[in-house]
Parts: structure tokens; C-alpha cells; sequence
């Protein structure tokens, strides 16, 4: 049988939902799983990854000191050395921030093939989907190796508990060999303190209808109402209104939220390549015949100076 490892994100000592349901994508497949788990395990948590199938739960971050923690060639070195002591055929890990900055590097390692960024993957084939030439094509990429490497879109797939009853083991890695690269300072960036966009389950966003930063501020309320992360238009970012982290689109984020409501948005081809994967599009917009409403499951037609407020009041 196969075995897949899986790189767990944890957020707060909580494994992330994303991260569950990458866990349901490669358990699909007859494989067994194993959770590399870096940012040290508690009870709560392994019993998490025992509900979703983990089969092995792998505790790597016991040998890191705080400053070694966040390094990412101290990580990768960590997860590169479990693959090899595991003997792994697939590893699996997010399309996330923190995923970006460490699945590369595992790959570098191990000489192994990579495809990012995955809508989907068949792990009987290994067989990757991604989206292309902003959404307008699909690509499934076959990879061949002795390990290979998948990045999975963040809400690609939904979790589906399927109980299994993991053991523990516990492994230290020679993170000391590590040179090279010092942490030197950490700052948590200019997305204002919202939690990942590519991993939020609702998005608000808001484009150029907004018509200019202080009115932003309908946007930020009704994603407090909601618990929801704000999302942008590139042209909401390239007045500066908000910063690029906000922006969702071609040369923005990729996002697959369970819900995406954009305000004052047309629907530009390039903003649907960083959204068109969302479960449920909501658009509101005061013209009929923008491209979002005929590319949405539901729409407002009107002023968004009338419906967010009232939004706000109604939430
Ligand atoms: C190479 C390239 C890459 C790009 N990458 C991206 C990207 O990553 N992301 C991205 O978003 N764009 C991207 N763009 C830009 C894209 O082509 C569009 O210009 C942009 O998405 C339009 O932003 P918008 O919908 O906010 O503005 P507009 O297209 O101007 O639409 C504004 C909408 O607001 C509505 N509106 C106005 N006032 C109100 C009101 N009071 N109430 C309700 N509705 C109102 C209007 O009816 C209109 O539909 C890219 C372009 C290129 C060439």
C-alpha cells in the first residue's frame, strides 16, 4: 500500500479545516496516511487527525527550539528527513502561505517532482488538476517518481470524518545541520490581521463601486457581522484603497471559500480566476448587465450604498 504523508498546518494549536480536507482528499485513495506534524501535537488535536483517517500521527517538532520553529529550511529539513526515515511515496501539503514557503523547499530536497496549487489529485495515478490561462483551462499533470509532491488549493476539498485509530510516534530531526538561513524577525504582514483569504470560508469583497477607501469601511463591517475575510478588486488595490493582500484574481489570491460576495465588482475574467471556485457567488452590483450577474447563483441589483448598510442592520 501506498503511503502518503501529509504536512498539517495548525492555527492556535488547532489543526486548520483546509488541512482536513486535504486529509480527505488523499484518503480517497488506498493509501495510508501519515500527519507530519510540526508545530507539536497535543491530545485534542490527534484526536482530530483520528477522526479524518490519519493512520500514523508523526510528532517532528519536539528537537526545535522557539527561534527554530519558524525557520522554513529548519522545517523543510525536518519534514524532508521524516520522508526519507518513512520511505513516503506522495507527501501532500497546503497551496497556503506557509505552504508556499516550505513544500518547494521539502521538494528541492528530496529531488522530487512537484505540481501546486492542485483543484484535485488522483493518487492512484498521481495525477494532478490545476487551472490555467486563468481558469479557462484545466491541466492534469501526471508525476513519476520515488516520492512526489502535491500543494493542494486551500477549500479544494471538504472534509468528511472517517474514523481511524492513528499511532503516535515521535521523531527528532538534525535540524541543527541546517545552515544558511537565520530568522531574523517576524511581521505578520500589511492583511490586517485577517486570518489567510485563501483559506477563509466566506469572503466579502468590494471593487472599484466602492469608490474610494473610507467607504471600504461597509466592506470590513459586514465581514465582522459575518466572520468573514474582505477581498478586493485589483482596481480597489491599484488605488489604494487596500493593500495587495486583499486582492483576489489572476495576479491576486486563489480563493474557494464556501461563500463570495462581491460588492460593486464587475466580474472581469481575471477577477474569476482567483474566485470562480467558490461553492455559492453572491453579487451585488446596480448594473443588470455585469458579468458577475450572469456568473453568479444569486444577485442584488442595486445601490451596495443602500444594501450594505442595510446588510449591517439586518446581520
Ligand atoms: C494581466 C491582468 C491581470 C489582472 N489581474 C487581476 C486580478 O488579479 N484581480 C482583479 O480583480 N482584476 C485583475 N485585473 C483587472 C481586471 O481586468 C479588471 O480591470 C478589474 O477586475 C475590474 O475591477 P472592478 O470590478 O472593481 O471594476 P469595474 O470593472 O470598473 O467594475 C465596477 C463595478 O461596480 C459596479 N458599481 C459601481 N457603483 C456601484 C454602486 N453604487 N452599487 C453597486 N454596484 C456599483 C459597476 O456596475 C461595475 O460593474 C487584471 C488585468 C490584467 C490585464
Amino acid at each position: 500500500m501506498k503511503k502518503t504523508g501529509i504536512l498539517i498546518e495548525m492555527e492556535n494549536k488547532r489543526v486548520k479545516d483546509t488541512t482536513l480536507g486535504m486529509i480527505t482528499l488523499a484518503a480517497r485513495a488506498d493509501t495510508d496516511l501519515y500527519a507530519l506534524v510540526l508545530d507539536g501535537m497535543d491530545d485534542p488535536a490527534c484526536d482530530i487527525l483520528a477522526r479524518y483517517g490519519i493512520t500514523t500521527v508523526v510528532d517532528l517538532g519536539l528537537s526545535f527550539s522557539p527561534e527554530m520553529r519558524l525557520n522554513p529550511a529548519v522545517r523543510a529539513k525536518a519534514a524532508t528527513q521524516a520522508a526519507q526515515k518513512l520511505q513516503l511515496d506522495v507527501i501532500f501539503g497546503l497551496s497556503s502561505a506557509d505552504g508556499k514557503d516550505l513544500i518547494p523547499r521539502v521538494a528541492a530536497l528530496l529531488d522530487a517532482p512537484l505540481v501546486m496549487d492542485c483543484l484535485d489529485v488522483d493518487l492512484e495515478k498521481n495525477i494532478a488538476r490545476t487551472s490555467h490561462y486563468s481558469g479557462k483551462v484545466l491541466a492534469d499533470i501526471q508525476l513519476s517518481g520515488d516520492v512526489v509532491i502535491f500543494g493542494i488549493r486551500p477549500n479544494a476539498v471538504q472534509p468528511v470524518p472517517s474514523p481511524a485509530q492513528p499511532q503516535k510516534i515521535k521523531m527528532a530531526s538534525d535540524s541543527a545541520a541546517v545552515a544558511g538561513l537565520a530568522l531574523v524577525s517576524w511581521d505578520d504582514g500589511e492583511n490586517g490581521g485577517q486570518a489567510s483569504l485563501a483559506e477563509a470560508d466566506i469572503i466579502i469583497a468590494g471593487g472599484r463601486g466602492l469608490k474610494n477607501s473610507d467607504n471600504f469601511s461597509l466592506i470590513f463591517d459586514c465581514a465582522k457581522k459575518m466572520h468573514a475575510a474582505v477581498g478586493a478588486s485589483r482596481v480597489a488595490v491599484d488605488e489604494g484603497w487596500v493593500p495587495y493582500a486583499f486582492q483576489v484574481g489572476q495576479t491576486g489570491e486563489k480563493v474557494s471559500p464556501q461563500v463570495y460576495i462581491a460588492c460593486g465588482i464587475s466580474g472581469s475574467i481575471q477577477h474569476f480566476a482567483g474566485m470562480k471556485t467558490a461553492r455559492m457567488i453572491i453579487a451585488v452590483n446596480k448594473d443588470e448587465n455585469a458579468a458577475i450577474m450572469a456568473n453568479c447563483d444569486y444577485h442584488v441589483q442595486g445601490d451596495l450604498f443602500e444594501i450594505l448598510p442595510e446588510l449591517i442592520r439586518q446581520l
